[in-house]
């Protein structure tokens, strides 16, 4: 409605936001150099890290460490970004499904997962993907686009922030919220490199999560794999493997046929580990097509001489998949095969399934109001 008032006063705001500097899109560094650039003693830097990383402030002016003034002063140039809540569902298990609007209209999910004395935050790193696995939900979207750096960590600002509004006591700090992160929600984080790299340091400095309570996992860009250990926090590993044969990992993982299981394995062998550290190998239990006895043994044998555990994940169904899930003692057959083979292998209680919020079923579907 151009002329109205309303939305000259939109408008202003919104090219005064665009061109102002948004706060979380900046490194340790920059920030540093913008804290300089205003003429503010270092010590501000510091400050400014604990209260959008540690305390979750959504905008200048929740700082209250800073001044009124210099909060206006400051929001002439810079502002702090947010996702959006769009919505919230609670599971019966407890395990709930956040979906995030981001500032261009596109949506995503991530997955809070209750266990114990841990509290796994399952995020996403694109908004769909473009790898097609077979038995994947997000894979039927295709690749809307890549996250940034501050959206990939932001989601677990964001959640902190659910966890304890509005904003936790100083002496609390970041206790109390998400203790492990999981890069399992939508996307490969390999695809999307750069990004997540940022973000791996984002989340590991700034929001303070140890990297060995942060896990990437990925569908096999295997070169991305040394990379990733040469580049980022040497965080834990996650690899979707899925197949024990290129024929079927072909069919159900396209991404097979640029880095079948052999140099992927090879590149898991260079992972660099820490003492008494292992791979986590994903293994999607589909019915009749990779949860025979013989699939068992052959993962032993491809398995040996990796540090190594399996995670055997039952197929969640969704509407119009080709695939269905084996029985519960099938599971525990093929389970018991892999024990016996000396190996650690865990079936994974995928959580959330009457919220559809279990691996592989986020879509990131608006809310029907
Ligand atoms: N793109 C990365 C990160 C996503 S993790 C990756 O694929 O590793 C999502 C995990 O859920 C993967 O291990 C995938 O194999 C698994 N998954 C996908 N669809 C699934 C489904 N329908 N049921 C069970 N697990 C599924
Ligand atoms: Fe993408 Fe992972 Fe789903 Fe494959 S399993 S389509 S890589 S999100």
């Amino acid at each position: 409605m151009p002329g109205d008032t309303g939305y000259a006063a939109l408008s202003e705001k919104l090219s005064l936001i665009m061109s102002a500097i948004n706060l979380k899109s900046l490194s340790k560094k920059e920030l540093e150099s913008f804290v300089k650039e205003q003429g503010l003693p270092v010590f501000r830097t510091k400050q400014l890290l604990h209260w959008i990383y540690e305390r979750y402030a959504r905008s200048l002016h929740e700082i209250t460490e800073l001044s009124k003034d210099l909060q206006e002063k400051l929001s002439e140039k810079a502002y702090i970004s947010n996702l959006e809540l769009l919505n919230r569902q609670t599971s019966r298990d407890g395990t709930e499904k956040f979906l995030f609007g981001l500032e261009d209209g596109e949506s995503i999910e991530s997955v809070l997962i209750p266990d114990d004395e841990r509290l796994t935050l399952c995020i996403s790193s694109q908004v769909g993907c473009a790898m097609g696995c077979r038995f994947c939900l997000t894979g039927t979207m295709g690749l809307r686009r890549n996250l940034l750096p501050y959206e990939i960590a932001d989601q677990i600002i964001s959640a902190n922030r659910l966890i304890h509004p509005p904003i936790p006591p100083l002496a609390r700090g970041g206790k109390g919220g998400v203790t492990n992160i999981v890069f399992m929600g939508m996307g490969e984080p390999l695809a999307n490199f750069d990004n997540v790299v940022k973000a791996l340091w984002t989340i590991t400095q700034m929001i303070k999560i140890s990297r060995t309570r942060t896990t990437l996992s990925t569908s096999g860009l295997a070169p991305k794999i040394p990379e990733l250990a040469a580049k980022a926090p040497l965080v834990n590993l996650a690899i979707s493997l899925n197949a024990t044969t290129d024929e079927v990992r072909d069919y159900i993982m396209p991404v097979n046929k640029t880095f079948p299981i052999k140099k992927l394995l090879d590149a898991c062998r260079k992972y660099p580990l820490a003492a008494r550290g292992k791979i986590t190998f994903e293994y999607v239990m589909l019915k009749g097509v990779n949860d025979s006895d013989e699939d068992a043994y052959k993962l032993i044998k491809l398995l040996r001489g990796i540090p190594s555990k399996v995670n055997l994940i039952p197929f969640n169904p969704y509407e119009g998949s080709e695939f269905r899930r084996p029985e519960d003692g099938r599971v525990l057959e093929f389970q018991g095969i892999l024990t016996k083979g000396h190996m650690t292998a865990l079936i994974r209680k995928s959580k959330g399934q009457d919220i559809l919020a279990a691996c592989g079923q986020l879509k990131a579907s608006k809310p029907v109001f």
